[in-house]
């Protein structure tokens, strides 16, 4: 087996490196990674200046891996086009340190880099762990080992998974297979004040979890479970559409 492995906490990171060593247990594994944090960078990509990538030594990896000058779905273009000298089997993202549930997957620069190996035909899983005040990534970088083993299995069927695990002191109870919850953020920009009296703004928040019908992927973080949703990167609505077509827009073209 052969993994493109990238995350948005950037190449050092903790959850990596630690999801690294477990999946080169099982596969060979190929880094190609932002050079530092790119959280919150949702898909963008690089299109006005250059992208730099450099050749890097990671613990006692024998493989080539690249630190990428760049965002998530950058490295994974890279990584496709021209680092790897041929397609991996799967492409992972992570582990992210901090939940990615319900819309946060919007922004997510980790679930937009699986999503970028999705939109090159991969199968592609995105990892976090749930609690940001939780360092321990050993137990999410295993099960997301095992996890990859069951996908070779079965064939690397064409999945673009988006996994929460839970990192309370217990383990997790059990694994569900979820659906995109809610969650939405309040008092998220703070007004404050440079040295020169000027006025700036910081994205912030409070994250407010809100509660689903005990299917969605905030249901199953919040009640100590791994959360596991098949993601899909059509956001046609197909539920309103036919209304849509009703309207007779051709009406408004002349
Ligand atoms: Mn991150």
């Amino acid at each position: 087996m052969k993994i493109l492995l990238t995350n948005d906490d950037g190449i050092q990171a903790e959850g990596i490196q630690t999801l690294r060593r477990a999946l080169e247990e099982i596969s060979e594994v190929t880094v190609v990674a932002p050079s530092y944090e790119r959280s919150a960078t949702g898909h963008g990509i690089t299109v006005h200046k250059p992208i730099r990538a450099e050749k890097v030594k990671l613990g006692g990896s024998a493989n080539e891996h690249w630190s990428v000058v760049g965002t998530p779905a950058d490295c994974v273009k890279l990584a496709l086009e021209v680092l790897m000298k041929s397609p991996p089997d799967l492409v992972v993202s992570g582990i992210n340190h901090g939940a990615n549930l319900g819309t946060d997957v919007l922004y997510s620069g980790t679930v937009s880099a699986a999503i970028e190996g999705a939109v090159n035909g991969l199968p592609a899983i995105a990892v976090s762990l749930v609690d940001i005040s939780v360092l321990d990534f050993s137990f999410a970088a295993k099960f997301t080992a095992r996890l990859c083993t069951l996908l070779k299995e079965k064939g690397f069927p064409k999945t673009l998974l988006n996994v929460n695990i839970p990192a309370q002191e217990e383990l997790p109870k059990g694994v569900r297979i979820t659906k995109m919850g809610s969650r939405h953020y309040v008092n998220t920009v703070e007004s404050r004040q440079d040295p020169r009296g000027r006025e700036y703004f910081w994205l912030a928040g409070d994250v407010v979890n809100v509660k689903g019908d005990g299917s969605t992927d905030v249901d199953a973080a919040q009640n100590n479970y791994i959360s596991i949703s098949p993601l899909f990167f059509d956001l046609t609505d197909y539920a309103i559409m036919e209304k849509v077509k009703s309207w007779e827009l051709g009406k408004i073209f002349s």
